[in-house]
């Protein structure tokens, strides 16, 4: 395991007193590592987990060919350009019961879809396009030339997946399609990697847990319950330390609680330069490890909201139980409401995917045009809250929503997306096309 100080000699120019949002995530990725145990589990239980293996294939999806459609099956090289087909219809053939017989030579099988196609067989004339008719007590149907090609309205064995190959790659997150791909295999298990465990706490005297009474100078808790919803959302197993106020005492045993329970610990608050309060000294202490691989880096980020932060790893009492190495990963957002949302996910949320064993790719960022003048220093990267909409042409605009200040929690809640404004992008015109990272499912 690379040390903070490794990992920070190794990226070029880099100054933790101005760092960019890109070399955060770069040191990051160097400085977390995935969890290696393993569980088996349930289909049912498996939605949202991460693959800890390739799922192969144990059996052709479809196993057989089979028809697509209600209609009639027969051999394609009977069609002639420019002439009607018709062929004496023989038997049916249903959606999981074969039919055995033989169907030869201007003849067809009356299918439905699903229906495993007969040898020789390869083409499905749907029930819409065959005039059926009956001659002499037998039942006949024809088809006009140029509606049907050979091999039309058949779907071939294997054609989703084949026996042997990989249906779903190791890192892969579990969606519904995905459990529906396993249950198509015929498995009902799968392996994933286990659940990540995060816990959480909120520092500073000045705010209030749910339940107390209002007090002069004294603000509602509401980072805790962000950071809950944002990790529940992820998929980890989440732990909450409440509120812990700044006394040394009492940020020593949540610390130490948090790094014995957990793989990592997000707190918010306590972390900006000039701060009064012991949470960024009991980081330091509580970094040291006889391994070395304790640490812990103080940051002002060249982004807005979001400037102070902190990350590392925490030592683990020796007599630890939980069976988790020697650190936890440390991540110490800043306390405003705002800035713990667009640090999360700018930076944690990466960090705690490639954590889990996902190989996901970071969010697609979507391009709107910018319904408003927007004021933007270049050298530093801006996330704004805004509320992405169609026009009547089916182009998509984007708008902030009010007041941006990074404890402004409203603007977020009233926005669809982060609009993320690039380091090195200066001010936004009226049309000017902008990047925004869309909250659909992730917030
Ligand atoms: P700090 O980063 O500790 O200087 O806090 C910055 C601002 O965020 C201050 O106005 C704090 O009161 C506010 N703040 C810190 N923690 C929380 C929290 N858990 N819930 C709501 N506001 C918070
Ligand atoms: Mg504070």
């Amino acid at each position: 395991m690379k040390t903070l100080d490794q990992i920070a000699a190794e990226l070029q120019g880099y100054d933790p007193l101005a760092l960019s949002a890109t070399a955060v995530n770069e040191f990051l990725s160097r400085m977390v590592e995935p969890i290696q145990q393993t569980e088996t589990l349930g289909i049912f239980d498996a939605l949202g987990r991460v693959l800890a293996e390739d799922l192969i294939s144990p059996l052709n999806v479809p196993p057989h060919d089979n028809s697509a459609m209600d209609g009639f099956a027969f051999a394609g090289q009977q069609l002639v350009r420019g002439q009607k087909l018709q062929l004496k219809v023989v038997g049916t053939a249903m959606a999981g019961r074969a039919w055995h017989g033989q169907v030869r030579s201007g003849e067809c099988l009356k299918v439905m879809t699903g229906a495993v196609m007969p040898a020789g067989l390869d083409t499905v004339v749907p029930q819409e396009l065959a005039t059926v008719q009956q001659i002499g007590g037998a039942e006949f149907i024809s088809i006009q030339s140029g509606v049907l090609a050979t091999g039309d309205n058949r779907r071939l064995l294997g054609e989703d997946i084949q026996k042997g190959q990989a249906a779903l790659r190791k890192g892969a997150t579990l969606s519904p399609a995905g459990l529906g791909l396993i249950a198509s295999l015929g498995l009902g298990q799968v392996c994933v990697w286990r659940k990540l465990r995060v816990a959480y706490f909120s520092t500073g005297d000045e705010i209030l847990s749910l339940g107390e009474p209002p007090r002069e100078g004294a603000v509602y808790d509401s980072n805790r319950y962000t950071i809950f919803g944002l990790l529940s959302r992820l998929g980890v197993e989440v732990i909450d330390l409440g509120v812990v106020p700044d006394q040394p005492d009492l940020l020593e045993a949540a610390f130490r609680r948090a790094a014995h329970l957990s793989d990592a610990i997000i707190t918010s608050g306590g972390v900006s330069v000039g701060e009064a309060d012991h949470t960024k000294a009991m980081m330091m202490k509580l970094a040291n490890h006889p391994s070395g691989d304790g640490g812990v880096a103080f940051w002002r980020i060249a982004m807005r909201p979001g400037r102070p932060m902190a990350v590392g790893r925490i030592a683990r009492d020796s007599d630890s139980s939980s069976g988790l190495g020697g650190t936890a990963v440390l991540f110490g957002l800043p306390g405003n409401p705002v800035a713990v949302i667009v640090t999360f996910l700018a930076f944690v949320r990466p960090a705690l995917l490639q954590m889990m064993g996902s190989t996901a790719k970071p969010l697609p960022l979507l391009r709107a045009s910018s319904a408003e003048v927007i004021r933007k220093k270049p050298g530093r990267t801006e996330y704004q809250r805004g509320i992405v909409s169609t026009r009547p042409d089916g182009s998509l605009q984007v708008k902030i929503t009010g007041n941006q200040g990074s404890g402004v929690l409203s603007s977020v809640t009233a926005a669809n997306g982060l609009i993320v404004l690039h380091h090195d992008q200066g001010n936004v015109a009226i049309g000017d096309q902008i990047d925004v990272m869309m909250f659909d499912g992730v917030i």
